[in-house]
């Protein structure tokens, strides 16, 4: 059984609407792929499909977790599964800690009658914490309440952290992000690389691939990829944009 992501020839409409078209890609475990494109291109749709969210109707197509398929799952099996979602815009959680969340999510994954040794997720806590900058009072505010732009980016990557997932879907987590705390969460996703993680990496601009460097890339456009590459595509795309993008893959004259 190979250890990959595979999404397979995959539809998505969103209220009758076609959003995603034919949509093929495989992040092996261990491999880190940027997914570029122009905003409104269905980046983030592909994403919350991954995830499970029930507004988005799958057509066609099949999405495998190392060999399993999980369209059929629930979100809470596809986390159990191995995927992790790092939001966009993630939520807040007002008056659900973020130690008593990350307990709760962790003690998910146990066998039944498992329970969370409180010393040592304390231990991992803290050390996840320190390596991504969190203030350790941040361990008893509630989820994302009253976070700043660049904390809640860090406290995704925390949750990343914490969960050890397989494979980890983070849709431009760079957004709003200033330089440094760029770099604070570039270096905790570097940290996290490995032959157990594929990281699907989702973003508009360049800026974030200087810091975590991706094996793959991928550029999006009217749902579907329309071209891959190493890491120099990224750049080219920084360098000319997205137009000669649209222009080489627009729908032919007449049928708009
Ligand atoms: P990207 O992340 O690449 O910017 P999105 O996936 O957010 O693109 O959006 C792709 C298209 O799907 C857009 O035209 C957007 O308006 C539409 N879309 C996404 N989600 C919904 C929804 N829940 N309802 C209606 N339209 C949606
Ligand atoms: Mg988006």
């Amino acid at each position: 059984m190979s250890k990959q992501l595979e999404i397979k020839n995959l539809s998505v409409n969103v209220e009758g609407t076609q959003i995603i078209r034919n949509l093929s890609l495989t992040v092996p475990r261990g491999e880190v792929h940027a997914l570029m494109g122009p905003n409104g291109t269905g980046k983030s749709t592909l994403a919350k499909v991954l995830a499970g969210h029930p507004d988005y109707e799958v057509t066609s197509g099949e999405v495998f977790l190392d060999g399993e398929s999980i369209l059929d799952m629930q979100v809470d099996e596809r986390a159990r599964a191995g995927l992790f979602m790092a939001f966009q815009y993630p939520s807040e959680i007002p008056g659900v800690s973020i130690a008593n969340f990350l307990r709760a999510a962790r003690q998910a994954r146990l066998e039944e009658g498992e329970e969370i040794d409180a010393v040592s997720f304390y231990k991992t806590l803290y050390e996840k914490m320190d390596l991504l900058q969190i203030d350790r009072k941040f361990t008893s505010r509630a989820v994302n309440e009253g976070f700043s732009g660049g904390e809640k980016k860090r406290n995704e990557i925390l949750q990343m952290a914490m969960l050890e997932p397989s494979y980890a879907i983070m849709d431009e987590t760079d957004s709003g992000l200033d330089i440094d705390a760029l770099r604070i969460v570039s270096e905790g996703v570097n940290r996290l690389r490995g032959p157990n993680l594929g990281v699907l990496l989702i973003t508009h601009y360049q800026r974030i691939l200087d810091y975590i460097v991706p094996d793959h890339v991928h550029v999006m456009w009217n749902g579907t990829i329309v071209k891959s590459g190493g890491k120099e595509l990224a750049r080219e795309l920084e360098e000319k944009g997205y137009d000669w993008i649209k222009e080489a893959f627009a729908e032919p004259a007449g049928k708009a």
